[in-house]
């Protein structure tokens, strides 16, 4: 293999950078060309590419978000759009694609090695929603600065006595708002994947709190709840009546520099994934278990099962009263 594309598709994570870092030199190292394709498979379709040596991923393991851009490509969930992002890949000799996104990306991903073009995908989400590996790149930042940003939260919460309820983000999953909620030491976590009682449970407990001393309250929330967070924190004020704030945090987790774990991870996969294709194995998607990486299927990878983790709510239930 010769040339190869890389490409980052679908919501950015902080570590795609350092991902494409490590691709592109472990490619160069392996003297193949690499075609930096912008703005996901958009710029497969229209042949929005650079060429990218490896001076052109300097200083950039540092930088959150992706160099590359990212995008949503409508045109490529049709097959006529597919057909014309494999036409141009060919045309300009691109032998594999590294696409480093999420389960959307994948099945995009899935689709051009079922037209003869191998791709390997690099689980990049802050959201580590991605059911067949332990990690996506991102998820790391994300908790650190959810973290830090409920410290915050906190000052004002307990200057105040008040009560605050803040909102995570994770898509359907509460992977981000339980290991985030441990972190900031929140009095409860409300997960899409638990069932909760906002009254005979979150309020009771808050009520609890408040007779043995406790001055002021933070309660986690992922955005994959079914309840709308504004709900919760009437209900909350008004069974406890302990005035409550609304935070959502949003995008801000998104962004910022990537963590230690992050980098590093994001650099293992990069190497992952390029030496895959320069083994003839397409079609692959790139995990971690247990601190190892492997690979999988495309098809094969989507379909496993991943829940939160067990010990780590039973824990947090525990601790968090
Ligand atoms: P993520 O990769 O983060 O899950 P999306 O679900 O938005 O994000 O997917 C990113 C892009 O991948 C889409 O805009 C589309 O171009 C492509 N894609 C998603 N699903 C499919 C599919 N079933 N078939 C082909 N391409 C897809």
């Amino acid at each position: 293999i010769r040339k190869i594309g890389i490409l980052t598709s679908g919501g950015d994570a902080p570590g795609m950078n350092a991902a494409v870092r490590a691709a592109v030199r472990t490619a160069i190292g392996f003297d193949m060309e690499v075609i930096g394709i912008k703005r996901g498979y958009n710029g497969l379709i229209h042949g929005d590419f650079i060429a990218l040596d490896a001076g052109a991923v300097g200083d950039m393991i540092q930088r959150g978000g992706t160099f590359l851009y990212t995008a949503r490509c409508m045109e490529f969930m049709e097959e006529a759009g597919q057909k014309k992002a494999f036409e141009m890949a060919k045309k300009h000799g691109i032998e594999g694609i590294v696409v480093i996104g999420g389960d959307g990306s994948f099945r995009g991903a899935e689709k051009l090695s079922a037209m003869g073009l191998p791709t390997v995908g690099i689980p990049g989400t802050i959201d580590n929603d991605i059911v067949c590996t332990e990690y996506t790149i991102g998820y790391d930042t994300a908790c650190n600065i959810g973290m830090e940003a409920i410290d915050r939260l906190r000052d004002t919460a307990q200057s105040h006595e008040k009560c605050s309820l803040i909102e995570v983000m994770g898509r359907k999953a509460g992977h981000l708002a339980l290991e985030v909620g441990i972190a900031a030491g929140a009095s409860a976590i409300l997960v899409p994947e638990k069932e909760y009682d906002i009254k005979n449970e979150i309020c009771r407990n808050i009520t609890e709190g408040q007779k043995k001393g406790r001055t002021h309250h933070i309660i986690i929330m992922a955005e994959g709840c079914r309840d709308k967070v504004q709900d919760v924190a009437e209900i909350i004020e008004k069974e406890t009546g302990i005035s409550t704030r609304v935070t959502v945090l949003g995008h801000i987790q998104r962004g910022g520099a990537p963590t230690v774990r992050d980098r590093v991870v994001a650099t293992r996969m990069g190497y992952f994934a390029v030496e895959l294709l320069r083994a003839g194995r397409g079609n692959r998607l790139v995990a971690m278990k247990g601190n190892a990486l492997t690979d999988y299927n495309i098809n094969e990878g989507l379909m496993m099962k991943k829940s939160i983790d067990e010990t780590l709510y039973t824990i947090c239930q525990t601790v968090a009263r």
